[in-house]
C-alpha cells in the first residue's frame, strides 16, 4: 500500500475528483476519507433540507392548529 497514514493524522492533502482539485481530506483509520469541501456541501444541502422539512412540518402543525376540524 502506497498511501498509508497513522492514525494520528485526521486530515491530509489529497486530489478530489469531485472538487477537481487538491484538497483537504478526512482520515478514516488510516485511511483516506472524504474531502473536507465536499463534506461541508453535503452538510449544508442536509440542514437546508432539514429546515425546509421543518419549516413545512411547523406549518402543518400551525395550520392544524388554527382549523382543528377540518382533518
Ligand atoms: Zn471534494
Amino acid at each position: 500500500m502506497p498511501e498509508h497514514w497513522t492514525r494520528n493524522t485526521l486530515e491530509i492533502t489529497a486530489y478530489c475528483k469531485k472538487c477537481e482539485a487538491m484538497t483537504q481530506h478526512r482520515v478514516d483509520d488510516g485511511r483516506r476519507g472524504p474531502c473536507l469541501p465536499c463534506i461541508a456541501k453535503l452538510e449544508e444541502k442536509i440542514k437546508v433540507k432539514r429546515i425546509r422539512e421543518g419549516l413545512k412540518k411547523e406549518q402543518c402543525e400551525e395550520r392544524e392548529k388554527q382549523n382543528p376540524k377540518l382533518f
